[in-house]
């Protein structure tokens, strides 16, 4: 028995997720009492024993070039492979835009109990009971799974990552095929260097910004800060900004350690996207904004004077430093 881990890559590289779902399995896998086997797909420039850092005893490399682009039913075929070699008791994945697409095929696959969301470890084992975010992560609720087998799906950035010092053993199947049901024909990156889901730190603006001409100033914070750059609804409705960047409900939700809101209300929509960050700092000249109550840190003011002097503050910060 064994707990399975997919693991993520981008461009070769190991994103962040991985390492938090790895550590997240290892604390499950030693709840249970047992190991666990991380999996990786495709190309992957990495020194694969490095997942033992974060808890893995064992990775296996899927790396049959056919795998290097994402391919959910693929994907899944590898991960219930991996389970049934090892007899495994469950699957934890991130709940990414990959972990998203895989976790419901593999549940199928696999008769497992599919938690979503997870926002802590389980609380009990057998079952398989565990709190996940719901009403838009303005609340908590806790599920048992009725199977044998679960899949934890964890919110990405929400958990957080404990290291380890674990001896990775690593196996690579050259061998292993899965049909895929479609499949990549062209790429169209989206503008901007740091992929929102991926980024650490947000600044996003809304409304109260008055017009796309203003922008410079929230990309000038961001790239101080080597930050994303987000946007509420309207503002990529009125094609300020591309749609790409708009989060909340109906845009992406992000999970950044920082998020930093420039003119936006706070409405509830908006939160919905961005009450995951660890922290929220709020920048809004009228006091009653909603936002403020959600907020880590307020500054109640105009953001063509604050945002400037924050970005010359902290330009001077890191010019000193
Ligand atoms: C079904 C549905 C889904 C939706 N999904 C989303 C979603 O995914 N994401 C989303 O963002 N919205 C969504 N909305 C819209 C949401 O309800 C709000 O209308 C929207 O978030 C408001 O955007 P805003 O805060 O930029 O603008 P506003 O509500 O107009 O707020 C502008 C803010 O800027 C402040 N301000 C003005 N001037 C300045 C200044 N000079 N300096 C500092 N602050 C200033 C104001 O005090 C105000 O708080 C959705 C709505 C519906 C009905």
């Amino acid at each position: 028995m064994s707990v399975v881990v997919y693991t993520e890559s981008w461009e070769g590289k190991f994103k962040k997720a991985s390492f938090e779902a790895v550590s997240y399995a290892a604390r499950t896998a030693s709840q249970i009492g047992t190991d666990v086997v991380a999996v990786v797909i495709g190309s992957c420039s990495e020194d694969l024993s490095s997942l033992g850092y974060y808890g893995a005893n064992q990775v296996i490399h899927y790396s049959n070039p056919d795998f290097n682009n994402f391919n959910p039913k693929s994907y899944a075929s590898i991960l219930t492979d991996a389970v049934n070699n090892r007899s495994a008791q469950g699957v934890v994945l991130s709940g990414s835009f990959n972990g998203k697409a895989i976790a419901p095929l593999l549940a199928i696959r696999l008769k497992a109990g599919l938690i979503t969301n997870v926002a802590s470890l389980p609380e009990s084992i057998s079952p398989m009971r565990v709190k996940r975010g719901a009403f838009s992560s303005k609340g908590f609720v806790v599920y048992e799974s009725k199977q044998e087998k679960f899949i934890l799906s964890i919110i990405p950035n929400g958990i957080g990552i404990v290291e380890s010092s674990v001896s990775a053993q690593v196996e690579t199947n050259e061998s292993f095929s899965a049909e895929a049901n479609s499949e990549l024909v062209s790429v169209n990156k989206a503008k901007g260097s740091i992929p929102l889901p991926e980024a650490e730190i947000v600044v996003s603006g809304g409304r109260g910004l008055k017009g796309p001409e203003n922008w410079n100033m929230v990309e000038e914070l961001a790239t101080v800060l080597g930050a994303g750059t987000a946007c509420s609804k309207p503002v990529s409705d009125m094609h300020w900004r591309p749609h790409s960047e708009h989060v909340g409900q109906t845009g992406i939700a992000i999970n950044p350690n920082l998020y930093i809101a420039i003119g936006i209300s706070g409405a509830i929509q908006h939160l919905a996207g961005v009450s995951n960050s660890r922290t929220i700092v709020v920048i809004n000249s009228d006091p009653e904004a909603p936002f403020f109550k959600a907020a880590d840190y307020g500054i109640v003011g105009d953001a063509f004077d604050v945002v400037p002097k924050l970005t010359a503050a902290l330009k001077e910060f890191k010019a000193q430093n």
